[in-house]
């Protein structure tokens, strides 16, 4: 039996996964001069789609990428693609790219931006949410905000990148970057929070060049429902290394504990309380209808 192959939804068109593809004169390829989003659908809700559409606008308006249709109508297509894919759990990549130009980098010459959206799965946890994950801070500072920080959603990833490789060569799981001042900054694609002794969740401002994460505002709204005071400050290497629990959030990675840090074991080598309770309160929160948008809409 044949299997169908999933559809990828490119400029207005859907095409089988192994012939979606994009011109070698895309600027998206050429320089990474584009935008995304990764979202995530469960049980046919896609949770928070219209704070990632929203945010995949501000990260256009940033590099004065027009986005040729309307945020509902970029809304309509992650459904549309999720629906002719009959995908109720899914990763979703949502792209723009400045789209097909010369070979110089001059975003004039590029008239109109590609609009891609997969529909797929990617699972960075698997198996670890349960033991938690190994982080080590790599020598890669993040970019800072008066460069090209991970304020903006862009596709390019070299600077988290190359702290992955850091982190493969270390044996860790993750890699955790600081900012350019020495400050905790984030994971390669993800927030980082701290737990300290009073059960104070505190987590890196923006201004280290991190993402504002999607993940970690709804994880700093459950604590506070749980009772817990939510700080955002800067945060040292030397408060990273003697925290009580760390977690990071992220759409692909959730809420994922941190049980040991350049050697240094969290909670004793294990997920702490508080990470776990928010785990399974966050859980709960992606199955909301008022947290999602139905693939059906
Ligand atoms: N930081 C970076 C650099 C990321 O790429 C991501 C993943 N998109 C995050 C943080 C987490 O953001 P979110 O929770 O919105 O997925």
């Amino acid at each position: 039996m044949k299997i169908k192959e999933l559809a990828v939804y490119v400029d207005g068109k859907f095409y089988p996964k192994s012939q979606a593809k994009i011109s070698v004169f895309d600027h998206g390829l050429l320089y990474g001069d584009g935008v995304f989003e990764g979202i995530r659908a469960y049980d046919g809700l896609v949770f928070k789609l219209i704070e990632h559409v929203e945010r995949l606008y501000r990260s256009a308006k940033m590099i004065m990428l027009t986005i040729p249709i309307e945020e509902d109508k970029m809304e309509q297509i992650v459904l549309q693609t999720l629906r002719k894919n009959n995908l109720r759990e899914s990763y979703i990549r949502l792209i723009v790219t400045r789209g097909v130009g010369d070979l110089g980098l001059n975003p004039k010459k590029c008239p109109k931006p590609t609009i891609i959206c997969i529909t797929d799965t990617l699972s960075l946890m698997e198996g670890k949410e349960e033991n938690g994950i190994t982080a080590m801070i790599s020598w890669v500072r993040r970019n800072p905000v008066d460069a090209t920080s991970h304020e903006i959603k862009s596709l390019n990833y070299l600077n988290s990148i190359l702290a992955k490789i850091e982190a493969n060569i270390a044996g860790s799981d993750e890699a955790i970057c600081l900012d350019k001042s020495g400050f905790v900054c984030e994971g390669v694609g993800e927030n980082i929070f701290i737990i300290n002794g009073d059960l104070e969740l505190v987590t890196p401002p923006t201004c280290t060049g991190a993402l504002e994460g999607i993940t970690a505002k709804a994880a700093r709204e459950i604590a506070k429902k749980l009772g817990h005071k939510v700080t955002v400050r800067n945060i040292t290497p030397f408060e990273l290394f003697t925290a009580k629990e760390i977690f990071l959030t992220g759409t692909a990675a959730e809420i994922a504990p941190v049980v040991k840090i350049n050697g240094r074991l969290i909670f004793g080598g294990r997920p702490g309380p508080v990470t776990k309770n928010l785990m399974k309160e966050f859980k709960k929160l992606v199955r909301d209808p008022r947290e999602g948008i139905s693939i059906y809409k």
